[in-house]
């Protein structure tokens, strides 16, 4: 059984809005998202704990929200509420599913780097600990409500390819295929950028990111390899940043990745 993760507890007080100590047997475990990127994970928990746990009016409906648990921008992992109660956060789901907040960054609401491994490591220890499987047992809240009522954790509904990545992550954890320190984010924007590229052709290197004939700083020759250190999201060919500093297309006919 892999090890738990280390778990900040800021148990919520009993009360009908969040905490209502409803015996839960989980069967499922739903990641969601808070909505807005880069609100961190203490500001959910006091969120939950300070302000809807006392009864908190929207209009003049109370707000009836909770988490069991909720991961921040630098991987903190809380735990607000034990796992054999019941949470709302999964509409119908939260008579079956343990609920996870998980904090997001930049405009698609991606993950950082420490939140996904606290994510991956979390949900494999839960699965382990509630005897389910990651492939078939980790869900988003959309999953469960449909696209139409919540996009939730937007990231993974509008990347499905990568919700099933992370799943598969979360099982080599489990299964002891991977340790911690070998989880790679597979939602940050450097994923999937080569360490090294090899000119194909030859090609001119560039002062800033932009292909004018003023930027130009000599010419890469087919067969030369260069580290890259970050990719540059342009309108038209994207371009890399070089360890040098210099700035090089990224189209396939010049460069490919190198080993
Ligand atoms: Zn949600």
């Amino acid at each position: 059984m892999i090890k738990k993760p280390n778990v900040i507890e800021k148990w919520q007080k009993r009360n009908k809005y969040g905490r209502p100590g409803t015996p839960l047997s989980a069967t499922k475990i739903a990641i969601h998202y808070t909505g807005k990127p880069d609100v961190d994970g203490d500001k959910t928990v006091s969120y939950f704990n300070n302000v809807v746990a006392n009864g908190y009016k929207i209009g003049n409906r109370y707000i009836f929200a909770s988490s069991h648990y909720v991961i921040g921008l630098g991987g903190e992992i809380y735990q607000l509420i034990p796992t054999n109660e019941i949470c709302y956060a999964t509409n119908s789901a939260n008579s079956y599913a343990i609920a996870i907040e998980v904090a997001t960054t930049g405009s698609d609401n991606h993950y950082t780097d420490a939140t996904y491994k606290s994510m991956v490591h979390l949900c494999a220890w839960l699965c382990s600990y509630k005897n389910l499987d990651c492939k078939k047992d980790i869900i988003t809240h959309t999953d469960v409500v449909g696209k139409k009522y919540k996009l939730c954790p937007i990231y993974m509904v509008k990347n499905p390819d990568k919700m099933q990545q992370f799943k598969i992550d979360c099982d080599n954890l489990k299964q002891g295929k991977i340790t911690v320190n070998d989880i790679i984010n597979c939602t940050s924007p450097n994923y999937n950028i080569p360490k090294m590229i090899k000119i194909i052709h030859d090609v001119n290197y560039h002062k800033t990111p932009d292909f004018k004939n003023s930027s130009i700083a000599g010419i890469a020759l087919c067969g030369e390899v260069f580290t890259v250190s970050q990719l540059v999201k342009r309108n038209g060919t994207d371009m890399y940043k070089l360890k040098s500093g210099y700035y090089i297309t990224t189209h396939a006919k010049y460069v490919e990745k190198y080993k």
